[in-house]
């Protein structure tokens, strides 16, 4: 199974942002270092744009583009997305898939139970885009600090697209 390196506190992020949104679902970008072992250095939080955020999410695409925009040229990539399922299991739902199309581009899930963060898992769409593998969170006690690896411009709260 593949594995995927994840920079210390960023788990604890997810599971923040995952709890704060309850009852909602959260969603947000994972940004870090592409590669054959992955790193994921931090997260980015998007506002849920979806019209039925209990069940579904939408990241706020102007921040997804502007992020590509500015990452470029700084070895950080965008690896993944990240949202929450608030009364499901961490792994995709129909949905999700059904939703999925990039190839490569990692999905993490934070299962919330009764407001409360219970697990985080990665996935990714396989080559044919008709299901999701799943990899090994490895805790990357190396990496840098995920507020550090957030640039700067990243880290001001979103907006709620206004
Ligand atoms: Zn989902």
């Amino acid at each position: 199974m593949a594995v995927l390196r994840v920079s210390p506190g960023l788990l604890r992020a997810m599971a923040d942002a995952a709890e704060a949104a309850f009852p909602n679902e959260s969603c947000g970008l994972i940004l870090g270092c592409a590669g054959p072992t992955p790193l994921a250095q931090c997260l980015v939080p998007s506002p849920n744009l979806s019209p039925e955020p209990r069940t579904q999410f939408e990241i706020d695409p102007a921040l997804r583009l502007r992020l590509q925009r500015e990452l470029r040229g700084t070895g950080q990539a965008l690896l993944g997305i990240h949202h929450s399922h608030p009364a499901g299991a961490a792994r995709p739902s129909a949905r999700d898939l059904a939703g999925a199309w990039e190839p490569g581009l990692l999905w993490l899930i934070t299962a919330v139970i009764d407001g409360q963060a219970v697990q985080t898992a990665a996935f990714r769409l396989g080559r044919q885009a008709d299901r999701f593998e799943e990899l090994v969170l490895c805790d990357d006690r190396a990496g840098p600090d995920p507020v550090r690896a957030t640039p700067a411009w990243a880290r001001m709260e979103p907006t709620n697209g206004t």
